[in-house]
């Protein structure tokens, strides 16, 4: 199916979930995640009038950047090593995957200019999943103070995979809570104003618990290659 058609499904839910829980289809940014598709099914994304594309490796996003330059506004969305961060650091307008301060570091000693980083937070408490513990957040932001090429633009999570709706939603709610308790800190680096989650089985979920970037990627682009 062309990305064409899988975007107007998609919309339409975005605006249903807008409209149920009271908000304007401005505040929600679509990223269609392409890792698993090639350069053209990402440029049919772009044609299609999506603005934003999301990447897990470098290697994809160098490959796709090649191509499509500074077309997309490129999000970072995978665990990056420290080691690959001078390979992005140029060509992102979001790193979503900020969960260490070796990490931080190095963003610092490779932007040229302030990167807006959001912090991921593993809300669910999965082993198997990256981010920092919801407790270790504040004091983590608190510390990001000193790199003054870091901008704590908000906090990403991956829920659980599950169709149970409420432990979705606890989930999200977890790391809106948690973007309020950021919020009241008034940090100057930590605006704070981003909260990245929802993939393509519980974005209807996250909306309608405030993400303001959703990252879709087999329900928007498919995942052949
Ligand atoms: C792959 C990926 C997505 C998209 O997942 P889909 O279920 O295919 O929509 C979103 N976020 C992250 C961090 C990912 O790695």
């Amino acid at each position: 199916m062309k990305v064409a058609d899988k975007l107007l499904h998609i919309e339409e839910q975005i605006q249903e979930a807008c409209a149920r829980s009271n908000r304007k289809r401005e505040e929600v940014t679509l990223i269609a995640v392409t890792k698993y598709v090639t350069i053209e099914r990402a440029k049919e994304a772009l044609e299609a009038g999506i603005e934003d594309l999301g990447e897990n490796r470098d290697e994809g996003l160098l490959a796709k950047y090649e191509v499509l330059q500074d077309r997309p506004n490129w999000h970072y969305i995978g665990s990056l090593q420290t080691r690959k961060v001078k390979n992005v650091i140029d060509k992102i307008a979001y790193i979503h995957s900020l969960d260490r301060i070796s990490l931080a570091a190095e963003i610092q000693k490779r932007a040229n200019e302030p990167i807006k980083c959001l912090v991921q937070v593993n809300v669910s408490g999965e082993e198997s999943k990256h981010g920092l513990k919801p407790s270790e957040v504040l004091p983590f932001i608190q510390e990001l103070a000193e790199y003054d090429r870091i901008i704590v633009a908000g906090l990403m999570t991956m829920a659980p995979l599950t169709d149970d709706e409420q432990a979705l939603r606890t989930c999200f709610r977890g790391l809106k809570e948690l973007q309020m308790q950021i919020q009241e800190a008034k940090l100057a680096h930590a605006p704070c104003t981003e909260l990245s989650m929802g993939m393509s089985n519980d974005f209807v979920i996250a909306i309608e618990e405030g993400a303001t970037m959703i990252r879709i990627g087999t329900a928007l682009v498919g995942e052949e290659s």
